[in-house]
C-alpha cells in the first residue's frame, strides 16, 4: 500500500484553502455531531461486538463525550480562531503585534482500541476546528468500530479533506512515511517511541497520549472508605480496567488494607449481583491475546489473590481481582496492567509512597484518597504525573478546562477543550509596522555605525516595563511617548 496519493490529495485541499473558512469548520463539526446522533444504535452495537461494552458506557464515554467536545468547539471556535493582540512595549507602541492562529495542515490521528470511537474522533474534532485536513487510523484491535468509522466518516464528512485509513501495523508504518504536518498518537509507550522516531524523520511535531502505571494512594485519614472504594473500583472495573487512566495499583498501610478488602468484596457483589460473568454491566478483555497476557500476570504473581481471580481466556473474561502482599518485584508490577487486576502494596506512610512513586516512570494519572490536606499537598508537590486527582478516579477527563496528557514516559502534549484546539494550531506571531517617518526615526539607533552616546537612550527605550493593557490608553500613550521620544531623540541622540 502507498499513501502518497491520499496524503498529497489532502495537502492539495489544504493548499486550496478549503479548510480555513469558519463555515467549513463549523459545517464539518456539525456533520460529525449528526453522524454520532443518527448512528447511536450502530455505534453501541459495534462497541458491544469489540469489547462487550455496555450501552451506558458507550453513550457516556464515547458518543456523548465527543458530542460535548463538539458543542464546546462550536461555542468557542470564532473566539479561538481570531487573532489575539498582545501587550505592546515602548519599542512597539506604534506597531501592531498580535498572535494569529493558523492550522498546521494535514494531521494524522492514530487511535487505540479501548475507547475506539472517542480516541479517533475526539482528536479529529479539534483538528478540524483549528482548520486542518485529517486522516484517522482507528485501531485494528477493535475492528467493528474501525469498520463503522470507515463507512460513516466518508458518508457524513468532506471526503476531500478527511479520510479514514483502516489497517494495522503495516498500514500505520506506511502512513508514517508520509510528510504529515502533525501526528496525534494514542497507545502504548513502546509504540509511542516508534511513532516519535518516524515523526522525527520529517520533523513532524507530535502529541503522544501514552499509558503507564497510575498509582492510587489511600491515606489512613480516609475515613469514608466506602465512597473511596466505590470510586476506586469504578475506575478499575469500567471497560474491565482497560483505561489508560485506570488506577493501576494501590498504596496503603496494612491497617487501611484490612478495612478496604471487605468493602471492595461487598461492592463487587452488589454491582455485579454475585455473578460478574453473567453481568451485562461488565466488559470483556479485547482479544484472547490480551487475556493471555493478563493470565500470565495472574499465574505468576507471588501475592495473595484475596478477591476474584477467575479467568476464561477463550471467552476473554477476567473477574475483578484484588491481590495483596505485593512487592515491586511481582509480575503485576512489571508493566501497565490494563485490565481488572488490582495489586495492593503496603507502605508505612506518605513519605514511603512518595519514594516508591518517584522510583518509577512518571504515571499518566495519580490518585489520592485522603481527608488530610497536608498529605494531599505533600503528594501533589513531591511527585510528577500527567494529572493529579483527589478522592475520585477517571472523572478528571470530563473537566473540559483541564488539559489531558502525560509527562515523561506517559506522554507529551495534551488535549480536550481549548487545549485540543491549541494542539492543532500553530500560533503565528505577527508584527505589523508601517513605513512612516516617526517609527523609523525612533528606531534609527539600531543601525551602524553605533554611537556610545545612544546607550542610555537605548536602555530607557527597551527597558521591560508594565504597559497599560487598554487599547485606547495604549493609543494615547503611543502618541504622547512617540512624539516625546522623537523630539528627544532628534535633539540629543543624533549620530
Ligand atoms: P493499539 O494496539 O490499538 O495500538 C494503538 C495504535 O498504534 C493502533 O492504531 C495500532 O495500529 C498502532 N500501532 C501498534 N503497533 C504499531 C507499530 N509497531 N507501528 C505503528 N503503529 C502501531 O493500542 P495499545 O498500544 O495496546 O493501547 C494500549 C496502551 O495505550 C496502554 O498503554 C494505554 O494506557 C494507552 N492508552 C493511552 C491513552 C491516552 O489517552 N493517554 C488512551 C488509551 C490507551
Amino acid at each position: 500500500m502507498d499513501y502518497t496519493d491520499l496524503v498529497s490529495g489532502l495537502k492539495n485541499s489544504f493548499k486550496k484553502g478549503t479548510t480555513k473558512p469558519l463555515a467549513w469548520r463549523i459545517g464539518q463539526l456539525k456533520a460529525m455531531d449528526r453522524m454520532l446522533a443518527e448512528n447511536e444504535d450502530r455505534i453501541i452495537d459495534a462497541l458491544k461486538s469489540d469489547l462487550n461494552k455496555p450501552a451506558q458506557d458507550t453513550i457516556m464515554a464515547e458518543i456523548e463525550f465527543i458530542r460535548n467536545d463538539i458543542i464546546s468547539l462550536l461555542r468557542n471556535i470564532k473566539k479561538w480562531s481570531a487573532s489575539q493582540p498582545v501587550t505592546k512595549s515602548l519599542v512597539t507602541l506604534l506597531d501592531k503585534p498580535y498572535i494569529h492562529p493558523e492550522p498546521f495542515g494535514v494531521v494524522l490521528v492514530i487511535g487505540a482500541w479501548n475507547f475506539p470511537l472517542q480516541l479517533s474522533l475526539a482528536p479529529l474534532a479539534p483538528a478540524i476546528a483549528a482548520g486542518n485536513c485529517g486522516v484517522i487510523k482507528p485501531s485494528e484491535i477493535s475492528p467493528a468500530t474501525a469498520e463503522l468509522l470507515g463507512e460513516l466518516v466518508p458518508k457524513y464528512m468532506d471526503n476531500e479533506c478527511i479520510k479514514v485509513v483502516e489497517g494495522g501495523v503495516p498500514e500505520t508504518t506506511e502512513l508514517l512515511k508520509q510528510p504529515f504536518d502533525y501526528i496525534f498518537y494514542t497507545g502504548s509507550t513502546v509504540v509511542g517511541k516508534i511513532i516519535a522516531s518516524a515523526a522525527s524523520k520529517n520533523l513532524t511535531p507530535c502529541t503522544l497520549e501514552l499509558g503507564g502505571k497510575s498509582p492510587a494512594v489511600i491515606d489512613d485519614s480516609c475515613r469514608n472508605l466506602e465512597t473511596a472504594a466505590k470510586r476506586l473500583l469504578w475506575g478499575k472495573t469500567m471497560n474491565a480496567g482497560q483505561i489508560c487512566v485506570a488506577p493501576d495499583y494501590v498504596l496503603c498501610t496494612k491497617e487501611t488494607e484490612a478495612k478496604l478488602i471487605p468493602v471492595i468484596k461487598k461492592l463487587l457483589n452488589d454491582w455485579f449481583t454475585g455473578n460478574v460473568e453473567e453481568s451485562a454491566c461488565y466488559c470483556r478483555i479485547v482479544t484472547t491475546r490480551h487475556a493471555e497476557r493478563l493470565n500470565g500476570m495472574l499465574q505468576s504473581t507471588a501475592g495473595n489473590i484475596v478477591i476474584g481471580g477467575k479467568i476464561d481466556v477463550d471467552n476473554k473474561f477476567l473477574e475483578p481481582t484484588v491481590i495483596t502482599g505485593v512487592t515491586l518485584q511481582d509480575s503485576t508490577m512489571q508493566e501497565e496492567i490494563f485490565g481488572p487486576i488490582l495489586p495492593i502494596i503496603n507502605i508505612k506512610d506518605i513519605d514511603e509512597a512518595i519514594d516508591l512513586i518517584n522510583s518509577r516512570d512518571k504515571p499518566l494519572a495519580m490518585y489520592v484518597f485522603s481527608e488530610n490536606q497536608k498529605s494531599i499537598r505533600k503528594l501533589r508537590d513531591n511527585t510528577s504525573s500527567g494529572g493529579f486527582t483527589v478522592n475520585e478516579t477517571i472523572l478528571q477527563l470530563s473537566v473540559e478546562e483541564l488539559p489531558f496528557g502525560g509527562v515523561g514516559s506517559s506522554g507529551m502534549g495534551a488535549y480536550h477543550g481549548k487545549h485540543g484546539f491549541d494542539t492543532f494550531t500553530h500560533y503565528k506571531p505577527v508584527l505589523e509596522k508601517n513605513l512612516g517617518w516617526l517609527g523609523e526615526k525612533l528606531a534609527e539607533f539600531r543601525y551602524p555605525p553605533y554611537n556610545p552616546r545612544n546607550i542610555n537612550f537605548i536602555k530607557a527605550l527597551i527597558k521591560n516595563r508594565e504597559m497599560p493593557s487598554f487599547a485606547f490608553l495604549n493609543y494615547l500613550l503611543s502618541l504622547a511617548v512617540g512624539t516625546g521620544l522623537g523630539i528627544l531623540y532628534t535633539k540629543y541622540a543624533t549620530v
